[in-house]
């Protein structure tokens, strides 16, 4: 029987191991083994909700193992180390800390992105990225740390310590733009725990970027219209700001002053991680993704195939395909079908990507642009842009679980959010 290995259960593979467990698994026509280094699957267009409370992972994520039972799949925990493609063997790090090879006659690489620091001096030392849950956790921790301390700086008079806690993310890509949009209601629903005096006008949030707006995926009157939303809730927004170094006191930006910041986040830019850049002799972009052909076979082994943000994917607009969920949900559906049609000896097809546009969430708001079809481009804000936006999840759900599980996913999770958010605050002093 076939062994069909898959690395990496984010927005692209896990969906692939579900389909591919359902068609191929289910009918013992193929071994399907999916390999992540965590237990479970958060979606990560959600992550900056879990560090900022409103989403509960404990609710929220899915276990490997558990969809794997249930769609006919292995799942193995372990962190890929490396690849041997004469042997047809990858190398993972289990739980243990022991080295494991596993053999593969079909490989997918779906191990996504990391943060890029893009060289800068003391980015890595002194700044939080958001790149999985664990990070997303640890980031609400030190926020929440953070807001417990400033409370007993407000209730002690005599403290010369600074008045506000000052937060500075930078990049002004969805990610930094989202998370900021959150952190004035997180201290809102904090200071609802017990401490009066913690309000958001408490909070001195920065998002800085290198060029001249915000959200360059999205028309310049909608980002220009975001960046108001933002400043009126008091955030401020810092264009053309190159940041050339982070200290432990704050951003240092090319020309003009130190951007002080107690907190100080990076979401800046993505790469896929240094050890994939000419993995066993592969093809790779200067962002170290694998590169690949239309069939998304990479360009020196048929019998590997890359999905998702490690994926450098041509097209024909001469662009490669950006690393959203939007490009892994397509190309996990490309990839099932050409594994497929690779195992029954039919043509394989070619990945071409379709925008259909960028939602933006400003927590009880949202903007952005759906484009018809992939091409016709329309506004939309408001609670009807939210509601798309909060579809878009569900309908990533609902292509793992089905949809009566997915409803059911998503009451529990609004129940939770009334109760366990509140409490994610009160439980600490
Ligand atoms: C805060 C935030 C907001 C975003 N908002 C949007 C949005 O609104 N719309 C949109 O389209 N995109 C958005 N994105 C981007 C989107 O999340 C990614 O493009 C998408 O998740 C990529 O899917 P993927 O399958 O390639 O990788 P991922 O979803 O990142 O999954 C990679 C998986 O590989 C596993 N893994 C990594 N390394 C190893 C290893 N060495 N060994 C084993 N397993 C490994 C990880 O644990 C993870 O499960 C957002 C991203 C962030 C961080």
């Amino acid at each position: 029987m076939e062994k069909i290995v898959i690395i990496g259960g984010g927005a692209g593979g896990l969906e692939l191991a579900t389909d591919l467990g359902d068609r191929l698994g289910k009918h013992n026509k193929a071994q399907i083994t999916l390999i992540d280094k965590n237990s479970y699957h958060l979606w990560k267009p959600l992550l900056h909700e879990v560090a900022t409370g409103v989403l509960d992972e404990q609710v929220d994520n899915i276990y490997y193992a558990s969809q794997g039972q249930q769609h006919y799949f292995q799942f193995t925990q372990g962190t890929f180390t490396d690849l041997d493609r004469d042997h047809k063997q990858i190398k993972i790090t289990d739980i243990n800390n022991q080295t494991d090879t596993i053999d593969y006659d079909i490989l997918v690489v779906a191990i996504g992105s990391t943060s890029n620091d893009f060289g800068t001096p003391g980015v890595k030392e002194h700044c939080i990225f958001l790149d999985d849950q664990n990070a997303a956790i640890k980031l609400r921790e030190t926020l929440v740390s953070k807001f417990t301390r400033f409370c007993s700086i407000i209730d002690d008079k005599d403290s010369t310590e600074q008045e506000k806690i000052r937060i500075a993310i930078v990049g002004g890509g969805a990610t930094g733009v989202e998370l900021a949009s959150e952190l004035p209601h997180m201290v809102e629903t904090f200071g609802a725990c017990g401490r009066n005096k913690m309000c958001s006008d408490l909070l001195d949030v920065s998002v800085i970027e290198a060029t001249d707006r915000i959200l360059p995926a999205l028309p310049e009157t909608t980002a220009l219209s975001i960046t108001k939303t933002l400043e009126s809730r008091g955030i401020h927004v810092l264009t053309k700001t190159m940041i050339t170094k982070a200290e432990s006191d704050g951003f240092y930006p090319k020309d003009g002053q130190t951007i002080k910041a107690d907190i100080m986040i990076w979401t800046a830019g993505v790469k896929a991680p240094d050890y994939l850049k000419e993995i066993a002799g592969l093809e790779s972009s200067r962002s170290n993704q694998l590169v690949v052909k239309p069939t998304l076979q990479t360009t020196r082994d048929d019998s590997i195939f890359v999905i998702g943000d490690c994926a450098y994917a041509m097209q024909e607009s001469g662009r490669a395909s950006p690393p959203t969920a939007q490009a892994a949900h397509q190309m996990a559906k490309i990839c099932y079908e050409n594994i497929v049609n690779l195992l029954n000896n039919q043509p394989l097809k070619s990945f071409k990507y379709t925008d259909n546009g960028t939602i933006i969430s400003l927590h009880d708001t949202a903007q952005g642009v759906i484009k018809l079809g992939g091409k016709s481009e329309m506004s939309v804000k408001g609670w009807f842009a939210l509601i798309i936006h909060r579809l878009l999840y569900r309908m990533h759900q609902a292509s793992l679980l089905g949809i009566f599980k997915t409803i059911r996913f998503a009451r529990a999770s609004k129940f939770m959010y009334k109760t366990k958010s509140t409490s994610i605050f009160s439980n600490r002093d």
